[in-house]
């Protein structure tokens, strides 16, 4: 086993030893007796996805008992608890009563994932990862817009939280390793933007188009931030959105106006086959831009392998993202290992120099074995802790986030915020990542020793 490899062995079982005792099997914690016959079935996974979906949509307790049964009515081989919820969805004060409890389980299954219907509403639980070590960046739900006026109010509550938690943060006590890493201080207020919201114009034919759109409102949110010294990091979402997202955020951050702030990033999505190459451009970009702070880029491995697969299959294409997990994951520690590597702005003499970094490197996943190698490699490369930052999502990565805190290492937890309607689409893709046979978690769920879930992909 070579050092970096064995470095990276007695990483990942010190964060595993480190995580809160229940939470060996995140998914249990979550209260997820539906979570884990979700798991083991795909009918009924189906089934419990098309409920979150619809509910929303449904007028009474009535309606959802309804819809529920009807969906259940798809799934052969149903659990008992299930059967007798069938059995009694025959009469009126049945349904009221199922109807009543499946709503309940909905709404509890999003708060775990939502940290609260507004900015105000959120704070309290913001300052707590605070104070417990965690830094956050908030997203606010409602994704994709049709109309110019929707992109408008998504861009007016996004300054609205910029606004409401700049003010709110100033009282927070001091945590130096969320506060500063070698280039110099880190933002307390971070805020995760998507593009797709802040334009209903957003077409792959035509990525100009989108791009001037969205640039008319991302420009006053860059401004915002940086006279509040916020950070606003730009999320990616699926391929169709990638070249306008990319060419939007060069753009916008070229402008003069914006060489020394605010604070920014991107994300670079492993499981595309092209990564390396956006990674490419990034060095490229930030090698050529005279921007003051570095350019935070997240690694994630990217939350619409579905979508991609299935998008492409219908065009006959070749899917662009990696088609078995294991490839995706060896993509994603190569990434890594490139982040760390190419990081540093050299001097003449190749030297390189970390106080003036081309990029801050911020490694997002809930898998162990993929942080330890991005822990273990900037160790064994002479990299300090603190210019390393390790995200994690709210409701999925809660006591993973707590372990690496109690490491001494940076987290920041992403956390949404926004009503139950806008965020099912959210919980969705957060549920179908949880339940899938092909997922860390899954895996930790299934009782994989630690050996396995370290073992080389
Ligand atoms: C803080 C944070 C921010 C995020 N922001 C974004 C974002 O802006 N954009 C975005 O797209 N995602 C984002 N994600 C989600 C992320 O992309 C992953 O979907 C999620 O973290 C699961 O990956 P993992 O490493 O935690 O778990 P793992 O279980 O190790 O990996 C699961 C991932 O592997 C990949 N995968 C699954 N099956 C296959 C297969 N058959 N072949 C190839 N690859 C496969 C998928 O990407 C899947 O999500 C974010 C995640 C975090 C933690």
């Amino acid at each position: 086993m070579s050092h970096c490899e064995e470095l990276l062995v007695r990483v990942g079982r010190g964060l595993h030893a480190a995580l809160p005792r229940p939470s060996r099997h995140p998914i249990k914690a979550l209260d997820a007796k539906g979570m884990e016959l979700a798991s083991s079935d795909a009918e009924l996974r189906a089934a419990l996805f098309r409920l979150v979906d619809v509910t929303p949509a449904c007028r009474s307790h009535d309606d959802l008992a309804r819809h529920l049964t009807e969906y259940l009515k798809e799934v052969d081989e149903r659990p008992q608890a299930l059967q007798a919820a069938m059995r009694v969805a025959h009469t009126a004060p049945g349904r009221a009563a199922l109807g009543a409890a499946a709503a309940t389980g909905v709404r509890h299954m999003a708060h775990r994932f939502i940290v609260g219907e507004s900015p105000q509403a959120a704070l309290g639980v913001l300052e707590g990862l605070w104070k417990e070590g965690s830094a956050c960046s908030v997203d606010l739900l409602g994704e994709a817009t049709f109309t110019s006026e929707e992109a408008d109010r998504y861009a007016a509550r996004c300054e609205e939280a910029l606004e409401v938690l700049s003010a709110a943060a100033r009282s927070w006590p001091q945590r130096p390793l969320l506060e500063a890493d070698s280039a110099g201080p880190l933002p307390r207020v971070n805020l995760s933007v998507k593009v797709s919201a802040l334009t209903p114009l957003m077409r792959p034919e035509a990525p100009h188009v989108g791009r001037d759109d969205a640039a008319q409102r991302l420009r006053p949110l860059l401004r915002r931030a940086r006279d509040l010294g916020a950070h606003l990091h730009i999320d990616m979402e699926s391929l169709d959105a990638l070249e306008t997202t990319e060419e939007l955020v060069f753009d916008l951050l070229g402008e003069p106006e914006f060489g020394d702030g605010p604070s920014a990033g991107v994300v670079l999505q492993a499981y595309l086959r092209d990564s390396g190459r956006q990674l490419d451009r990034m060095l490229e970009w930030a090698r050529a831009s005279e921007r003051r702070p570095p350019l935070t880029v997240r690694l994630v491995k990217g939350a619409y392998w579905d979508h991609e697969v299935v998008e492409a299959r219908q065009h006959g294409w070749a899917p662009p993202v990696f088609e078995v997990k294991a490839e995706s994951d060896r993509n994603f520690e190569e990434l890594t290992r490139r982040l760390l590597d190419e990081r540093l702005t050299k001097d003449s003499a190749g030297k390189p120099d970390p106080w003036h970094p081309l990029l801050r490197v911020a490694i997002a996943s809930h898998n162990i074995r993929s942080l330890a190698s991005a822990i273990a490699h900037n160790r064994a490369s002479g990299g300090e802790d603190h210019d390393l930052e390790l995200q994690v999502l709210r409701g999925l990565g809660d006591e993973l986030g707590v372990a690496i805190a109690a490491s001494g290492l940076r987290v920041r937890s992403y956390c949404p915020v926004g009503d139950l309607v806008a965020g099912m689409a959210y919980l969705v893709r957060r549920l179908l990542e949880n339940t899938s046979n092909d997922s860390f978690l899954g895996e930790q769920q299934r009782g994989a020793s630690i050996d396995e879930l370290l073992a080389a992909p």
